[in-house]
Parts: C-alpha cells; structure tokens; sequence
C-alpha cells in the first residue's frame, strides 16, 4: 500500500513540476514590458514603441567591450531580407525570419529549441521581399503572421501550432508581414498589399483561441464588424461612404495596414499608420480618400476610429503613412505643462508631433533636406501646402492618354523613413530616425483594377540625390522641431533603431554594421561587423546581472527590389540571415 502511494505523490509532484515549468506571458507581462529589462516580450520594446531600455551596464565608456556570444543561422536557401525584432522571455529567444519560419533559441547560448516553416503557396505576393517584422508573445503562444496572410499561433515551449487563421485570400494581393501587437488579451493585426488594391484594416482577435472581436476597415466607406457570441455584427461604417473617395473606387482603396500599430494604455488608443490609396494615380480618385496615408486612432473595447490624421491627403507618390505612432510626453518650453504627444516620421519627408490624446497637429517640421511635393504643413490646418507643378500629371491630360507629365520628387516613394522603426530617449528628449535622402522620376498612367494584379497606375526610377550617402541617422528633438545631429551612411538604412539609459544609440547599416552612437552627440563609439546587411531593429536585456544586445542580420527588403538607380548602386551587399548577441566581454 505505501509504495504506490509514495510512486503516485512522484508522479504528483513532477506533474505540477511540468506544469509550472514555463512561465506564461501575461497581460501585466505585456504593459510593463518597457521597464523590465530581463524580458523583451512585444514588438517596440513595450507597447509604446519607445524601443527605450533603462539598462545602462553598457553605456558610452563600457561598449569599448562589447562582443559576439554567439551567433544563429537561418540557414537553408532562404537568405533573403530579414527585418525582424526578436523577442526573449524566460530565457528563450524567438525570431522570425524569411519566408514565414520562426525559430525558438537559448537566449544564453544560441542552441536551437525548435522551428516552425510554414508552409507557403505558389503564388504569393509580397511587394517587397519575402519578410517578417516580428512575432507576438501570450499566454503559452507565440504568434506571427505569415506571407499568405494567415496569422499562426505555436506553443512557445515545444513549436506545435495550436491555432491558424486566415486573415484573408493571397491571391488578391493580401499578405502579412508586421509583428503583431497585443493589447488586452486580443491580438491585432493589419494587412499589407496596397500595391494590389486591398482592403485596408485593423483585426482584433482573442489571443489565445484567434477567433475575431472586431475589424475595422481603414478605407472610407466599409463597414466595421464586430463578434458577440460567435455572431457577426455591424459596427458602424468607416467614415462616410463617397465623403472623400468618388465612385466605387474605395472598394478597393487600399490604405494598408502593413507596419503594425502601437498602443498608448493612458488614452486608451490604439494607433496604426495606414498606407496609400490605390491606385498611385491620384488623378483617377478626387478627394482626400480617407484613411489612406494617415494615423488612425482606434478603440481597442469598440473597435472604432476615435481620430485620425492624415499626413499626405491624396496622396500621389506613394507616400504610405505607415510609420510608427511612437507616445512620448514633454513639458511644453512656455507653460510648463505636460503634453501627451506621439511622434511620426512620416514617409512623406515631415515629422510630425501630434496630440495623441485628440489627433490635433502640434508640430510639422522636415526631418530629410529636399521635400518638392509640399512647401511645408500648415498648423493652423494641419494640411500640406502643395507644390500643385510637382504631382505627377493626369495622363487624361497628355496628347496620347498614356503618359501624364514626368514630374522629380523627393523624398522617393520609398521614403523619408520607411518600414525602420524609430526611437525615443525620455533622457536625452530626441527621436533617433533612420532617414533617407532620395527622390525619384515619376509618372502617372492608366490603369484600372484587376484582382491580383498590381494597381500603381505609375511608373518610377529612384534616384540617389548625393554622391556620398544616402542613409543619416538623426536625432530629432520634436519640441524644438530641429535635427540636433547626424550620422551618415552610403547605403540607404533600412534597420531599426534602440536606445538605451547608457547614453547609446544601436541601429544597423546595410554594409553589415551594428553600430553604437553617443545618443547625446551622434558621435560613433562601437561598431561590429555581422557578414550581411543589418535591416532590422536591435534589442536589449538583462539576465544574471549582464546586459545582451541582439540583432537579426540579412540584407534584402524593398531597397533591392525597387531601388532603380540606388539598387544598382548597392548591389554589392551580400544576403544573409543570422541573429546575433553581444554582451560585456567578462562582465565589464
Ligand atoms: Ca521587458
Ligand atoms: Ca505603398
């Protein structure tokens, strides 16, 4: 009789031992992810998108003795743009990488715990390259979207899938890219193909069963819907249908939501940048076409728009507004007061500083030296003040119908700032932007919508406007509206940037740097070289008293694809896909 009983209190005691083995990420886990510094459990370093870290054992004097621990390949022959953020929580790192894989790692060690590949069609249609920004981390999941546009949950601790779902079909141009966010127990997610005239819109699902809450269209004109008890309901229209689009042309507008979103917890306000309308050519839809090249504020409990702005009001260069909404407060300089204000470097040349608790304009100023499509923002009404001469012409006008007039633009529509992820230092009070200095010819062309066809309606050649750089990391003071300094790079960036409570500035070059800038004066103080172009954001954390950083390595994304004259300039860089993390060396 004893012995069984003994055996059977073994077997009690390991099982509760499984059971509490691997901690589950929580949503405390999740709202406090940017002041614990022994995890990195959400894309941006917390919510926020701050990708600001207290840690400061490496700092301006220590990173002199910053080096490699280890380092992870990809590998196979999928050495293709990798933009990814990876995540680490108990001990584990998990990094996405090209063509919809997903690698759980030791964070200590590198040594590799399981991957997932999913499983892609023939037939999918990334604009540009085969990508991923990053993975989401909840309960006992990490989920990720994929390039056929479904959204895949794993069991973070063994890699087996425990739920899938479709956000929507690839072969009309959907796909997914953008790492997650993750507010109050929904994941939510966007769609990326505004170059194939998608519906553009934000999707909350439960977390940990992926059944839908609520979607929110972000073209004018579509409804919303929203699930109570398994039943699909309306939620209200987008806007007002044909306000600012005409015809049936917002039926397939575009406005994707390809960069992801970030929440502010303090307002309440989820904030997702949306990209351009479609077609490019602005000719063949009059108005302003919300919610296209905008920020859109939207309720995480109802799932409506509670503001929006739009940074490029029919837009005519591609100038998507998909940049991070990043929160920040300041004291303002006159009354002492503090302002609850959100950053956005737009793709379209401008910063802009907006009040995140209403959407009103505080602030617009350049953060790139040549802007031709407008004079400026106007603060009184927060619109551009057109250059009309430099939007590209109507081909309706021209003498053949074909061809509207070839106008110079900059920035190119790859951007002032693109897909890169910006930081903010609540110690130094700067942004710190990867920008880019470029322009392009560009033209306006007929075209009509076909499903699954590219809907640009344009024609285009990048151009570099100097012979010595193209790239410049910038910091960026949003309250006096000026660049305090800069740093410039040949190639254009591409990568993310972190900063840290050590004075310091991480970001990657394509040449394959990790490089370390005094946040303070932009003053070089470390760099390594990873083998391959450095086009996604670094991260950093603490474990046994020393800090790591890590960053994913592997030239690729949009330059290569449709740089024109800058993808020839660069077409030396060479693939690759790796992680890489760096600690102290001995400790100091
Ligand atoms: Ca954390
Ligand atoms: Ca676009």
């Amino acid at each position: 009789m004893k012995k069984p009983f003994a055996l059977s209190l073994i077997a009690a005691a390991l099982m509760v031992a499984g059971s509490v083995q691997a901690k589950e990420v929580t949503d405390a886990d999740i709202s406090n992810d940017a002041k614990t510094t022994g995890d990195v459990v959400h894309f941006g370093l917390g919510q926020q998108g701050q990708r600001y870290s207290t840690l400061d054992k490496i700092n301006t004097k220590t990173v002199k003795n910053l080096v490699p621990v280890w380092s992870f390949s990809f590998g196979g022959e999928k050495q293709r743009g990798q933009e990814s953020q990876p995540l680490v929580f108990d001990g584990k790192m998990y990094v996405t990488a090209s063509y919809s894989r997903i690698f759980a790692l030791d964070a200590k060690t590198g040594k590799k715990l399981w991957k997932y590949e999913h499983r892609l069609p023939e037939g999918i249609m990334p604009c540009c390259d085969v990508i991923n920004r990053g993975a989401a981390l909840y309960d006992n999941l990490v989920i990720f979207a994929t390039l056929d546009a479904q959204l895949v949950a794993l069991n973070k601790d063994t890699g087996k899938v425990v739920w899938k779902e479709k956000i929507d079909d690839y072969a009309a141009g959907y796909s997914a890219s953008a790492a997650p966010l993750i507010v109050k127990g929904m994941v939510v997610t966007g769609v990326s193909g505004g170059e194939f005239g998608v519906e553009g819109r934000l999707e909350a699902r439960d977390a940990k069963t992926g059944k839908l809450i609520w979607i929110r269209p972000t073209v004018e004109g579509h409804m919303g819907y929203k699930w109570e008890n398994g039943q699909k309901t309306e939620n209200g229209i987008s806007g007002t249908t044909n306000a600012t689009w005409t015809g049936d042309l917002w039926k397939t507008g575009g406005a994707a939501t390809w960069n992801g979103a970030t929440y502010d917890p303090e307002t309440n306000l989820i904030f997702v940048g949306t990209g351009n309308p479609s077609p490019w050519n602005s000719h063949l839809r009059p108005g302003d076409n919300l919610f296209s090249s905008a920020t859109v504020a939207i309720n995480p409990d109802t799932g409506k728009i509670v503001w929006h702005y739009q940074t490029t009001p029919h837009d005519g260069w591609d100038f998507d507004g998909v940049n991070e909404f990043v929160s920040f407060d300041y004291k303002d300089p006159k009354t002492g007061k503090v302002i609850k204000a959100g950053g956005k470097a737009d793709r379209n040349g401008f910063f802009f500083v907006i009040d995140r608790t209403n959407g009103k304009l505080i602030n617009a100023f350049p953060f790139v030296k040549d802007i031709t499509w407008a004079k400026g923002i106007d603060l009184a009404s927060g619109r551009p003040i057109y250059v009309d001469e430099n939007r590209p012409g109507n081909p309706a006008a021209g003498e053949d119908g074909k061809k509207g007039k070839t106008v110079f633009a900059a920035p190119s529509f790859l951007g002032g700032k693109n897909q890169m992820q910006m930081a903010y230092n609540p110690k130094t009070g700067l942004f710190y932007v990867p920008a880019n200095e470029w322009g392009m010819d560009i033209w306006n062309e007929p075209v009509s919508y076909k499903r699954g066809a590219a809907y640009l309606g344009a024609g285009f050649t990048i151009k570099a406007l100097h012979d010595d750089y193209i790239g410049a990391l910038r910091a960026v003071d949003p309250v006096a509206g000026k660049i305090v300094w800069e740093n410039k790079n040949f190639a254009p960036l591409w990568g993310g940037v972190l900063t840290t409570a050590g004075n310091l500035s991480f970001y990657g070059t394509p040449e394959g740097y990790l490089k370390a800038l005094d946040a303070k004066t932009g003053k070089e103080v470390w760099s390594f070289q990873t083998g391959s172009g450095v086009v996604a954001p670094p991260v950093t954390w603490e474990e046994g008293g020393e800090q790591y950083v890590a960053v994913v390595s592997g030239w690729g994304g949009a330059v290569p694809l449709w740089g024109g004259d800058v993808a020839r300039r660069v077409n030396f860089l060479e693939q690759g896909g790796s992680v890489w993390v760096f600690k102290l060396h001995n400790g100091k």
